[in-house]
């Protein structure tokens, strides 16, 4: 990569990462710049909203099951919300781009195509974690259709999902 691929880049994507505002002295990933010392979760916050080039934006949402760095979801557990989130909240929208969990195993990033209401994520996500309740068997846990299919946990994601929904009242409350 020549020299000038690299000033052009960096030129033209860094005030598009925060909808023109240039911003210094901040890390390019939104989380890192986010204190998990003083969140409480359970919640659901907006980590990031992006604006493509033509004009379409994608929202991001920091879907928070448990405590940073108190506790955490087990890996089968979070595999298996991350296969029936998945594949369940796209019969309640098709806005749904991507589901994917985080490394920490503390939660979930939900992004979605626009810019919709937030009171209507969390009902997409409550009705979501309903059918996820309801679910008799992991969607798409076979060696054919996922990349590790003996690890997931139905009852353990079942379990997550309860306990989320149980504070259904305050995921819209980030911090004490
Ligand atoms: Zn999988």
């Amino acid at each position: 990569m020549s020299d000038c691929t690299l000033t052009l880049a960096s030129d033209a994507t860094h005030p598009l990462k925060y909808n023109g505002q240039i911003m210094t002295e901040k890390m390019n990933v939104e989380s890192f710049n986010l204190d998990h010392r003083t969140v409480v979760a359970p919640y659901v916050r907006v980590a990031d909203r992006k604006v493509l080039p033509h004009g379409d934006q994608l929202t991001k949402y920091d879907v928070r099951f448990t405590q940073p760095n108190t506790a955490h979801l087990d890996m089968p557990s979070v595999h298996s919300i991350e296969h029936l989130f998945a594949e369940k909240s796209r019969n309640h929208s098709d806005a749904v781009i991507d589901f994917g969990p985080m490394g920490c195993q503390t939660g979930f990033y939900l992004i979605l195509a626009g810019d919709p209401a937030y009171d209507d994520v969390l009902a997409l996500i409550e009705a979501t974690f309903t059918d996820i309740l309801a679910a008799t068997e992991v969607p798409a846990a076979n060696e054919t259709q996922c990349g590790w299919g003996s690890n997931h946990s139905l009852e353990g994601a079942q379990a997550a999902v309860r306990a989320m929904l149980a504070e259904r009242d305050t995921w819209s409350s980030v911090t004490a």
